[in-house]
């Protein structure tokens, strides 16, 4: 126990005002507040494991963002459970059910109040449940953190070709940070993509001074052991390339392909209502008028189907699970080859260790001299 979290019960209750602990191994809640009828002074009880060691670099695992995408919310556990501190050089913050609320009930969006965490960064101390839970991660966890793995899957409606993942930026520094973490991870495939980030962890951690990557992996209500392990393996490949726990004995997966993802010339969408049949799965490369689904309407005797044609080309990263399918529902969307750009830029990121690089810089180093003072560099 370390800091001012108060100890119930064996388990840390930390404030919104706490500050975090700096060593040793604490398990327990963060307290968010949460009065209504039934529970005058009750709280949410937000998940969070620290596990800190010596001077390192500070890592934040982000899960459950989106509360039906549960395959993090696994592999994060079970890191929280078998990492000891002696194991650590730095610190890990392990936050499994960032919107716990949504989390605690299986949805996308929290029940309370209707919100995704992951579009409502930088939140509000003062605003909903939701609000409150993105302020606390973009004012108490980021700013404390070298760097934000938020660990995501295609939900309830949708599934994932495993990938780590990535937001644009124009500075190419901030670009090649986050895609040395993406490399880092060791998934078999890396999403770039195109969109706005301002209202998602990725806007919350560069505003914190952080840097922050994702993956999608798997998705559609349920979990695999292969995706859970894909998550749990890229967790601990990137706390290795950190510096922050020792490498893995098992030697790194080969490169990773590499697509670009634009958010508004990528996707897919269903302008029909019906049942879903997609005539593609994850992973295959489509070309532009491509017959890539169905939708039907069974509740028309003697209707034709709904033939949804791509007008996108690229390969299949993400495919509608569910069926059951309104208009305005996205059924696919690709990820295409790199520009060229992209490609020199990997190339560069390969080996580019900057978290522990710009630990080692910020390290002071402590020279004894025969009085026993000390002379800092
Ligand atoms: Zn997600």
């Amino acid at each position: 126990m370390d800091g001012n979290a108060k100890n119930h019960d064996g388990r840390a209750l930390i404030g919104l005002a706490d500050p975090l602990p700096v060593s040793g191994k604490t398990m327990g809640y963060v307290r968010v507040p949460y009065s209504r009828n039934e529970s005058a002074y009750g709280f949410i009880a937000a998940p969070i494991t620290v596990i800190a060691n010596g001077d390192g670099p500070t890592a934040l695992f982000l899960a459950g963002s989106q509360g039906d995408e549960f395959e993090g919310q696994i592999a994060l556990s079970r890191l929280a459970q078998e990492i000891e501190p002696d194991a650590v050089t730095g610190r890990i913050i392990i936050f499994p059910m960032a919107n716990t609320s949504a989390a605690e009930a299986g949805q996308r969006n929290s029940p309370i109040d209707g919100l995704n965490l992951n579009r409502t960064y930088p939140g509000d101390i003062r605003g909903r449940i939701t609000e409150i839970m993105a302020n606390y991660i973009e004012r108490a966890l980021m700013p404390e953190s070298d760097f934000v793995v938020d660990l995501h899957s295609g939900g309830a409606s949708l599934e994932y070709l495993p990938s780590a993942a990535f937001l644009d930026h124009p500075d190419p520094n901030e670009r090649a940070r986050r895609l040395a973490i993406a490399m880092a991870f060791g998934a078999p495939s890396i999403l770039f993509w195109k969109a706005n980030e301002d209202r998602t962890s990725s806007g919350a951690a560069r505003r914190a001074g952080s840097v922050r990557i994702s993956a999608e992996i798997g998705g559609g209500s349920r979990v695999t052991g292969a995706h859970v392990a894909t998550t749990y393996n890229g967790v601990r490949n990137v706390l290795a390339w950190a510096g922050i726990l020792p490498f893995p004995e098992a030697p790194a997966a080969p490169g990773p392909v590499v697509r670009e993802v634009d958010m508004e010339r990528d996707y897919l969408y269903a302008l029909e209502p019906g049942l879903f049949e997609p005539l593609v799965s994850l992973g295959d490369d489509i070309v532009a008028g491509q017959l890539v689904g169905r939708i039907h309407d069974p509740s028309t005797p003697g209707s034709m189907p709904h033939d949804i044609r791509t007008d996108v080309a690229g390969t299949v990263v993400c495919l509608r699970s569910l069926t059951k399918t309104d208009r305005g529902d996205c059924v696919l969307h690709v990820g295409r080859a790199p520009q060229s750009q992209l490609l020199a830029e990997i190339e560069s990121a390969r080996g580019l260790t900057w978290v522990s690089d710009l630990y080692r810089r910020r390290r002071p180093r402590v020279r004894r001299t025969p009085k026993g003072e000390s002379d800092e560099t």
